[in-house]
């Protein structure tokens, strides 16, 4: 068995008076890609910011790469990158500034060559003198990709990853995402586009209203819907969340 790259326990965060997150556990294994997804407001970018680092953790426990996130935040967070929907670079920076300032972080020494592959593969090679705010969106998403990949990190989080790309670009993040996968690396991946999740997802995390409604493949989520034994992520989805699924008791029964 893979040595365990994340392991969430018992993590929950209110907002004020709303319960975002309640209840939530899961592990993730090295190169095992999770499929996080929900409707919206299901709590998916609380649970990814605060494993990131950026949101305190307030109830629960967070260990990554054996490091516990509250009491060891740095060596924790060393393991791991994240990147978020609308990813904002340094405007002081250029392209290759941002991957030569990441490389020093995590300490990785014959950067150069790597980054050259990167920006190549996300056509971002005439760029690379370009200052970060002078980026598309699309490209910021690319150089997001770009600095996460750069030192191979244990745990790479994304929201939304491919939502800015172009179809090149999408391309190329799905061929990365599976390579660093197939070297080792852990992957959650949140989207609410379910045919790219169902493409390249090794495993489900559904949450509806802050808990977790399933957690296991997609085989096992089509055999734990038995009307949707042949059925597409999508139905699935809809079969686990919503009002539907809340009166049958699907939501609460089917979480593992
Ligand atoms: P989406 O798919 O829309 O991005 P999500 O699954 O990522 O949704 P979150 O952004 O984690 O959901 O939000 C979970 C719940 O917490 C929502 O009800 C949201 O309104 C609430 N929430 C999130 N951030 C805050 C905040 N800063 N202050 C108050 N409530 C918040």
């Amino acid at each position: 068995m893979q040595p365990l790259v994340l392991s969430v326990e018992s993590f929950g965060r209110s907002y004020e008076s709303h319960r975002a997150v309640d209840g939530l556990s899961f592990q993730l294994r090295a190169g095992e890609i999770l499929g996080l997804v929900g409707p919206n407001g299901a709590g998916k970018t609380t649970t990814l910011r605060t494993i990131a680092g950026v949101l305190p953790v307030k109830e629960g426990r967070i260990v990554v790469g054996g490091f516990d996130l509250a009491r060891d935040e740095e060596r924790a967070k060393r393991n791991l990158r994240w990147i978020p929907d609308d990813p904002q670079p340094f405007d002081a920076l250029t392209v290759l500034e941002h991957l030569e300032f990441t490389a020093a972080l995590y300490g990785q020494r014959d950067w150069r060559a790597r980054a050259d592959e990167l920006l190549e593969r996300f056509e971002l090679s005439e760029k690379r003198d370009a200052f970060g705010g002078e980026l598309s969106r699309g490209m910021r998403q690319k150089l997001a990709f770009c600095c996460a990949w750069i030192a191979r990190p244990a745990l790479v989080l994304m929201d939304e990853p491919l939502s800015g790309l172009d179809p090149r670009g999408i391309r190329s993040a799905k061929h990365e995402i599976e390579e660093l996968a197939r070297a080792g690396t852990a992957v959650i991946l949140s989207s609410h586009l379910l045919v790219l999740i169902e493409e390249l997802a090794t495993r489900l995390l559904i949450l509806d209203r802050g808990r977790k409604v399933f957690e296991g493949t997609l085989d096992e989520a089509r055999s734990r819907f038995p009307e949707h034994s042949r059925g597409s992520l999508e139905e699935i989805f809809f079969a686990a969340t919503g009002e539907g699924a809340a009166r049958k008791g699907g939501a609460g029964g089917a979480a593992t």
